[in-house]
């Protein structure tokens, strides 16, 4: 009696082992650093409260996109970076610039001339730090992204710059290289 007892709980023991086992990768795939909202397809409008940011959002990411934050001048690995693809809002996944809108513009941060389409971003006045300056936030879920400046090259003239911490890059595909060729 006593024998069937400690293997009941042996056989239990054993496959709770392998439950959470099994169930760990899947953890590590789930879609961007467990972010619920993100998405590089879906366009619905994302409403969270700041609690719910501050839990799925990496630190650095929180404070540019919530806080309103500015990363360092010459700080982004995308700065300088010539790569073809399309930048994501980090936060939430929304396609915000393709690299060909991309310049340099000297300034320290990621600058593009044009964003992806006019409901990819949000524009608001900003008249903090003493000066005035328009703020550029994400369409999707309002994150703040950098400002919108009238200096840049044609043929928008406009300069997006853009604190490279909110944005995720990701490479075009070969066939659409060729394809754009
Ligand atoms: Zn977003």
């Amino acid at each position: 009696m006593k024998r069937s007892i400690v293997f009941l709980l042996l056989a239990f023991l054993l496959q709770s082992c392998s439950y959470s086992q099994s169930s760990k990768p899947k953890k590590m795939e789930s879609t961007n650093k467990n972010n619920p909202v993100y998405s590089n397809t879906d366009s619905s409008q994302v409403n969270l409260s700041e609690d719910e940011w501050k839990k799925i959002l990496p630190e650095d990411v929180y404070n540019i996109a919530r806080m309103k934050g500015t990363e360092r001048p010459w700080s982004s690995k995308f700065e300088g970076s010539k790569e073809k693809g399309t930048y994501y809002c980090a936060a939430c996944g929304n396609p915000l610039f393709i690299s060909d809108t991309k310049f340099e513009s000297g300034c320290g941060w990621p600058s593009f001339y044009q964003p992806i389409s006019k409901s990819s971003i949000i524009y608001a006045p900003d008249h903090t730090h003493g000066m005035s300056r328009t703020e550029v936030m994400c369409g999707r879920c309002k994150a703040h992204l950098g400002h919108v400046f009238d200096d840049g090259p044609p043929p928008t003239g406009l300069r997006y710059c853009i604190n490279g911490v909110i944005l995720d890059f990701k490479k075009a595909k070969e066939a659409e290289e060729k394809y754009n060729r």
